[in-house]
Protein backbone atom coordinates (compact mmCIF):
# COMPACT_ATOMS: atom_id res chain seq x y z
CA UNK A 1 0.00 0.00 0.00
CA UNK A 2 1.71 3.73 -1.10
CA UNK A 3 1.06 6.56 0.83
CA UNK A 4 -0.90 8.17 -2.03
CA UNK A 5 -3.54 6.38 -3.00
CA UNK A 6 -5.71 6.27 -5.77
CA UNK A 7 -9.39 6.42 -5.29
CA UNK A 8 -9.95 2.96 -6.16
CA UNK A 9 -7.20 1.72 -3.62
CA UNK A 10 -8.79 3.46 -0.61
CA UNK A 11 -12.25 2.30 -2.20
CA UNK A 12 -10.69 -1.33 -1.34
CA UNK A 13 -9.77 -0.48 1.88
CA UNK A 14 -13.26 1.14 3.04
CA UNK A 15 -14.82 -2.44 1.46
CA UNK A 16 -12.24 -4.02 3.70
CA UNK A 17 -13.35 -1.95 7.21
CA UNK A 18 -17.12 -2.60 5.93
CA UNK A 19 -16.86 -6.43 5.84
CA UNK A 20 -14.27 -6.36 9.45
CA UNK A 21 -17.29 -4.45 10.76
CA UNK A 22 -19.95 -6.93 9.36
CA UNK A 23 -17.93 -10.06 10.82
CA UNK A 24 -17.14 -8.78 14.08
CA UNK A 25 -20.57 -6.80 15.33
CA UNK A 26 -21.76 -10.42 16.52
CA UNK A 27 -18.68 -11.27 18.35
CA UNK A 28 -20.05 -11.58 21.91
CA UNK A 29 -17.03 -12.54 23.62
CA UNK A 30 -15.38 -9.58 26.33
CA UNK A 31 -17.10 -7.52 29.10
CA UNK A 32 -17.14 -3.48 29.22
CA UNK A 33 -14.77 -2.49 32.18
CA UNK A 34 -17.01 -2.35 35.32
CA UNK A 35 -14.10 -1.26 37.88
CA UNK A 36 -14.64 2.01 36.80
CA UNK A 37 -18.91 2.49 37.34
CA UNK A 38 -19.07 4.88 34.38
CA UNK A 39 -18.08 2.26 32.10
CA UNK A 40 -20.14 -0.16 32.59
CA UNK A 41 -23.15 1.82 31.67
CA UNK A 42 -21.28 2.79 28.17
CA UNK A 43 -23.57 0.43 25.71
CA UNK A 44 -21.61 -2.70 24.77
CA UNK A 45 -22.98 -3.09 21.07
CA UNK A 46 -20.96 0.10 19.87
CA UNK A 47 -19.00 -0.44 17.42
CA UNK A 48 -16.44 2.34 14.94
CA UNK A 49 -13.53 1.57 13.02
CA UNK A 50 -11.41 4.83 11.33
CA UNK A 51 -8.26 5.08 9.52
CA UNK A 52 -6.72 8.09 9.32
CA UNK A 53 -4.04 8.27 6.23
CA UNK A 54 -0.73 10.18 6.42
CA UNK A 55 -2.37 12.36 3.79
CA UNK A 56 -5.21 13.82 5.88
CA UNK A 57 -8.08 11.38 4.35
CA UNK A 58 -10.02 9.77 7.30
CA UNK A 59 -12.39 6.61 6.27
CA UNK A 60 -14.88 5.07 8.81
CA UNK A 61 -17.49 2.91 9.77
CA UNK A 62 -19.91 2.24 12.22
CA UNK A 63 -19.91 4.74 15.50
CA UNK A 64 -17.12 6.39 14.25
CA UNK A 65 -18.93 10.20 15.81
CA UNK A 66 -19.40 8.71 19.64
CA UNK A 67 -17.34 10.14 22.64
CA UNK A 68 -15.84 7.13 24.38
CA UNK A 69 -13.32 7.74 27.15
CA UNK A 70 -9.69 7.83 26.13
CA UNK A 71 -8.58 5.98 29.38
CA UNK A 72 -4.77 4.46 29.06
CA UNK A 73 -4.53 5.30 25.08
CA UNK A 74 -4.06 9.04 26.60
CA UNK A 75 -0.02 8.30 28.43
CA UNK A 76 1.00 7.46 24.43
CA UNK A 77 0.55 11.51 23.89
CA UNK A 78 1.03 12.33 27.50
CA UNK A 79 4.32 10.20 26.93
CA UNK A 80 5.06 12.31 23.60
CA UNK A 81 4.70 15.56 25.43
CA UNK A 82 7.13 14.55 28.23
CA UNK A 83 9.94 13.27 25.62
CA UNK A 84 9.83 16.55 24.39
CA UNK A 85 10.91 18.38 27.49
CA UNK A 86 13.09 15.64 28.86
CA UNK A 87 14.22 14.01 25.20
CA UNK A 88 14.54 9.96 24.93
CA UNK A 89 17.59 9.14 26.96
CA UNK A 90 16.22 11.25 30.39
CA UNK A 91 13.09 9.69 29.79
CA UNK A 92 14.22 6.09 29.44
CA UNK A 93 16.33 6.56 32.84
CA UNK A 94 13.24 7.70 35.28
CA UNK A 95 10.52 6.07 33.85
CA UNK A 96 11.59 2.63 32.13
CA UNK A 97 11.42 0.70 28.44
CA UNK A 98 10.62 -2.67 29.20
CA UNK A 99 7.36 -4.77 29.82
CA UNK A 100 6.79 -5.95 33.61
CA UNK A 101 4.33 -8.65 32.16
CA UNK A 102 1.92 -8.11 35.23
CA UNK A 103 -1.71 -6.31 35.13
CA UNK A 104 -1.13 -2.47 34.29
CA UNK A 105 -1.72 -1.65 37.63
CA UNK A 106 0.04 -4.20 39.87
CA UNK A 107 1.43 -3.47 43.00
CA UNK A 108 3.68 -6.27 42.71
CA UNK A 109 5.36 -5.48 39.58
CA UNK A 110 6.08 -1.97 41.41
CA UNK A 111 7.41 -3.71 44.59
CA UNK A 112 9.94 -6.32 42.56
CA UNK A 113 11.49 -3.34 41.19
CA UNK A 114 12.20 -1.20 43.89
CA UNK A 115 8.90 0.76 43.35
CA UNK A 116 10.75 1.63 40.06
CA UNK A 117 8.51 1.96 36.69
CA UNK A 118 9.22 0.05 34.66
CA UNK A 119 7.74 1.85 31.53
CA UNK A 120 5.08 4.50 30.24
CA UNK A 121 2.14 2.64 29.76
CA UNK A 122 1.88 0.78 33.20
CA UNK A 123 0.10 2.96 35.51
CA UNK A 124 3.02 3.00 37.96
CA UNK A 125 4.99 4.60 35.26
CA UNK A 126 2.12 6.78 33.34
CA UNK A 127 1.23 9.11 36.62
CA UNK A 128 5.20 8.98 37.09
CA UNK A 129 5.49 10.23 33.79
CA UNK A 130 2.75 12.93 34.29
CA UNK A 131 4.50 14.19 36.98
CA UNK A 132 7.48 14.57 34.97
CA UNK A 133 5.77 17.65 33.44
CA UNK A 134 7.67 20.72 34.61
CA UNK A 135 4.46 22.65 35.85
CA UNK A 136 4.11 25.43 38.35
CA UNK A 137 0.63 24.10 39.56
CA UNK A 138 -1.71 21.45 38.93
CA UNK A 139 -4.06 23.68 36.29
CA UNK A 140 -0.65 24.33 34.56
CA UNK A 141 -0.01 21.05 34.44
CA UNK A 142 -3.09 19.95 32.97
CA UNK A 143 -3.43 23.38 30.63
CA UNK A 144 -0.51 21.56 29.28
CA UNK A 145 -1.99 18.03 28.43
CA UNK A 146 -4.91 18.80 27.22
CA UNK A 147 -3.34 21.43 25.07
CA UNK A 148 -1.00 18.59 23.83
CA UNK A 149 -4.01 16.31 23.26
CA UNK A 150 -5.69 18.60 20.90
CA UNK A 151 -2.94 19.64 18.96
CA UNK A 152 -3.28 15.73 18.07
CA UNK A 153 -6.40 15.32 17.29
CA UNK A 154 -6.44 18.67 15.66
CA UNK A 155 -9.36 20.04 17.48
CA UNK A 156 -10.64 20.99 21.12
CA UNK A 157 -10.93 17.99 23.62
CA UNK A 158 -13.03 17.72 26.91
CA UNK A 159 -13.06 15.67 29.97
CA UNK A 160 -16.18 13.68 30.41
CA UNK A 161 -17.02 14.98 33.79
CA UNK A 162 -19.26 11.67 34.63
CA UNK A 163 -16.19 9.66 33.63
CA UNK A 164 -13.87 12.09 36.01
CA UNK A 165 -16.24 11.47 38.82
CA UNK A 166 -16.72 8.09 38.60
CA UNK A 167 -12.94 7.31 38.51
CA UNK A 168 -11.96 9.76 41.11
CA UNK A 169 -14.54 8.08 43.60
CA UNK A 170 -12.99 4.82 42.76
CA UNK A 171 -9.20 5.55 42.06
CA UNK A 172 -7.55 4.50 45.78
CA UNK A 173 -5.79 2.04 44.12
CA UNK A 174 -4.05 4.55 41.65
CA UNK A 175 -3.15 6.89 44.76
CA UNK A 176 -1.97 4.18 46.58
CA UNK A 177 0.72 3.61 43.37
CA UNK A 178 1.12 7.09 43.31
CA UNK A 179 2.75 7.42 47.16
CA UNK A 180 4.45 4.36 46.71
CA UNK A 181 6.31 6.26 43.73
CA UNK A 182 6.92 9.34 46.59
CA UNK A 183 8.33 6.71 48.72
CA UNK A 184 10.99 5.37 46.67
CA UNK A 185 12.08 9.04 44.66
CA UNK A 186 10.35 8.47 41.51
CA UNK A 187 7.31 11.06 42.13
CA UNK A 188 8.30 14.71 40.45
CA UNK A 189 5.41 16.23 42.11
CA UNK A 190 2.91 16.22 44.95
CA UNK A 191 1.49 12.39 44.35
CA UNK A 192 -2.15 13.25 44.49
CA UNK A 193 -1.76 16.14 42.16
CA UNK A 194 0.23 13.50 39.73
CA UNK A 195 -3.01 10.95 40.20
CA UNK A 196 -5.55 13.38 39.96
CA UNK A 197 -4.53 14.98 36.49
CA UNK A 198 -3.86 11.45 35.37
CA UNK A 199 -7.46 10.75 35.98
CA UNK A 200 -8.07 13.67 34.29
CA UNK A 201 -6.24 12.47 31.30
CA UNK A 202 -7.55 9.11 31.18
CA UNK A 203 -11.22 10.96 31.38
CA UNK A 204 -10.89 12.83 28.02
CA UNK A 205 -13.86 11.99 25.47
CA UNK A 206 -12.49 11.07 22.01
CA UNK A 207 -14.24 9.65 18.87
CA UNK A 208 -12.89 6.58 16.79
CA UNK A 209 -12.14 9.58 14.31
CA UNK A 210 -10.31 12.01 16.60
CA UNK A 211 -8.28 8.86 17.67
CA UNK A 212 -7.25 7.72 14.20
CA UNK A 213 -5.83 11.58 13.61
CA UNK A 214 -3.95 11.26 16.90
CA UNK A 215 -2.69 8.01 15.54
CA UNK A 216 -1.77 9.38 11.81
CA UNK A 217 0.27 12.33 13.43
CA UNK A 218 2.52 9.91 15.13
CA UNK A 219 2.29 7.66 11.63
CA UNK A 220 3.20 10.83 9.75
CA UNK A 221 6.49 11.78 11.93
CA UNK A 222 4.99 14.22 14.05
CA UNK A 223 2.53 16.28 11.81
CA UNK A 224 -0.91 16.10 12.28
CA UNK A 225 -1.99 15.11 8.56
CA UNK A 226 -5.07 17.19 8.45
CA UNK A 227 -3.97 20.52 10.27
CA UNK A 228 -0.25 19.71 9.20
CA UNK A 229 1.57 20.93 12.74
CA UNK A 230 4.22 19.57 13.57
CA UNK A 231 3.39 18.24 17.33
CA UNK A 232 5.98 16.00 18.22
CA UNK A 233 9.48 16.07 16.98
CA UNK A 234 10.63 12.90 14.60
CA UNK A 235 13.01 11.64 16.74
CA UNK A 236 10.33 11.35 19.72
CA UNK A 237 8.57 9.18 17.34
CA UNK A 238 10.60 5.94 17.87
CA UNK A 239 10.45 5.46 21.45
CA UNK A 240 6.65 6.16 21.32
CA UNK A 241 6.49 3.31 18.44
CA UNK A 242 9.21 1.39 21.02
CA UNK A 243 6.85 1.58 24.28
CA UNK A 244 3.50 0.79 22.05
CA UNK A 245 5.33 -2.39 21.10
CA UNK A 246 7.16 -3.17 23.87
CA UNK A 247 3.81 -2.66 26.55
CA UNK A 248 1.10 -1.24 24.22
CA UNK A 249 -1.72 -4.08 25.21
CA UNK A 250 -0.10 -5.24 28.21
CA UNK A 251 -0.08 -9.15 28.88
CA UNK A 252 -1.52 -9.32 25.66
CA UNK A 253 1.07 -7.65 23.49
CA UNK A 254 2.73 -10.60 21.95
CA UNK A 255 -0.11 -12.10 20.88
CA UNK A 256 -1.54 -8.81 19.19
CA UNK A 257 1.84 -8.48 17.94
CA UNK A 258 1.83 -11.85 16.51
CA UNK A 259 -1.50 -11.08 14.57
CA UNK A 260 -1.11 -7.70 13.53
CA UNK A 261 2.72 -7.04 13.54
CA UNK A 262 2.21 -3.21 14.39
CA UNK A 263 2.69 -0.80 17.51
CA UNK A 264 -0.97 -0.16 19.14
CA UNK A 265 -2.58 0.64 22.84
CA UNK A 266 -5.74 0.02 24.64
CA UNK A 267 -7.62 1.71 26.88
CA UNK A 268 -10.67 0.43 28.71
CA UNK A 269 -12.96 2.97 27.54
CA UNK A 270 -12.88 0.14 24.85
CA UNK A 271 -10.78 2.04 22.37
CA UNK A 272 -7.65 0.46 20.39
CA UNK A 273 -5.09 2.43 18.32
CA UNK A 274 -2.69 0.82 15.71
CA UNK A 275 -0.01 2.85 13.85
CA UNK A 276 1.13 1.64 10.35
CA UNK A 277 4.53 4.14 10.17
CA UNK A 278 4.20 6.33 7.35
CA UNK A 279 1.13 5.38 5.96
CA UNK A 280 -1.67 5.75 8.64
CA UNK A 281 -3.41 4.62 11.95
CA UNK A 282 -6.16 2.44 12.62
CA UNK A 283 -8.71 3.10 15.63
CA UNK A 284 -11.27 1.04 16.59
CA UNK A 285 -14.07 1.67 19.16
CA UNK A 286 -15.79 -1.54 21.08
CA UNK A 287 -16.43 -1.68 24.87
CA UNK A 288 -15.88 -5.43 25.76
CA UNK A 289 -13.04 -5.90 26.66
CA UNK A 290 -10.22 -9.62 27.59
CA UNK A 291 -9.21 -10.51 30.71
CA UNK A 292 -6.23 -7.65 30.13
CA UNK A 293 -8.21 -4.79 29.65
CA UNK A 294 -8.13 -4.99 25.71
CA UNK A 295 -11.29 -4.11 23.16
CA UNK A 296 -12.25 -8.07 21.87
CA UNK A 297 -13.46 -6.36 18.11
CA UNK A 298 -10.46 -4.45 18.11
CA UNK A 299 -7.69 -6.46 18.50
CA UNK A 300 -9.77 -8.74 15.72
CA UNK A 301 -10.52 -5.81 13.31
CA UNK A 302 -6.33 -5.13 14.20
CA UNK A 303 -5.46 -8.71 12.97
CA UNK A 304 -7.78 -8.94 9.88
CA UNK A 305 -7.04 -5.13 8.29
CA UNK A 306 -3.46 -5.81 8.68
CA UNK A 307 -3.48 -9.10 6.95
CA UNK A 308 -6.07 -7.87 4.14
CA UNK A 309 -3.62 -4.74 3.46
CA UNK A 310 -0.33 -6.03 4.39
CA UNK A 311 0.53 -3.66 7.41
CA UNK A 312 2.87 -6.18 9.09
CA UNK A 313 6.05 -4.13 9.91
CA UNK A 314 7.78 -8.06 9.87
CA UNK A 315 6.58 -9.10 6.25
CA UNK A 316 8.48 -6.27 4.58
N1 LIG B 1 -7.89 5.08 34.10
C1 LIG B 1 -7.62 3.67 34.01
C2 LIG B 1 -6.84 3.20 35.23
O1 LIG B 1 -6.05 3.93 35.73
C3 LIG B 1 -6.87 3.38 32.73
C4 LIG B 1 -6.50 1.92 32.57
C5 LIG B 1 -6.49 1.43 31.13
O2 LIG B 1 -7.10 1.99 30.24
N2 LIG B 1 -5.81 0.30 30.92
O3 LIG B 1 -7.04 2.14 35.73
Amino acid sequence: MSVNQNPEQRKQVLDFMTSAHQSFSSVKEGANASYIPFLASVPSDLFGIAIAFTDGEVLEVGDTKYEFAIESISKVFTLARVLEELGKEEFKAKIGSNATGEPFNSVIALELHKEHPYNPFDNAGAIATVSLLNAKSSDDRWNQIISNYNLFAGRELAVNNEVYQSESDTNAHNRGISWLLKNSGNMYTDPDQACDVYTRQCSVAITCRDLAIMGGTIANGGINPVTKKQVVNKENIQPILAEMMMNGLYENTGNWLYSTGLPGKSGVGGGILAVVPGKCALAVFAPPLDIHGNSVKGQKVGAFLSEKLGWSLFNK
